[in-house]
């Protein structure tokens, strides 16, 4: 529930999306940052064995499987070729 969410959360003083996606068009990372980042974000949408299938870790819910890949892995995946 979003009200139980701690308002920190909210306002941690990290960058805004709008600045995460600047900072990686302007490259200001190096080639070695960006691969452990997206494996980061790989390890978070990590693939399970659902009862419906291979499922999303990170995208599925209590009442609902993601089938793997998700679209987070198919936008890396789509990248990677
Ligand atoms: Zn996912």
């Amino acid at each position: 529930m979003l009200l139980d969410i701690p308002a920190q959360i909210w306002d941690n003083g990290n960058m805004t999306y709008e600045e995460l996606l600047k900072d990686i068009d302007d490259q200001e990372f190096a080639y070695d940052t960006l691969a452990t980042s997206i494996r980061a974000v790989v390890e978070l949408h990590k693939a399970y064995e659902s009862m419906q299938g291979t499922a999303c870790l990170e995208c599925s819910e209590d009442d609902y499987a993601c089938p793997y890949p998700c679209p987070t892995i198919q936008a890396i995946e789509k990248e990677l070729q």
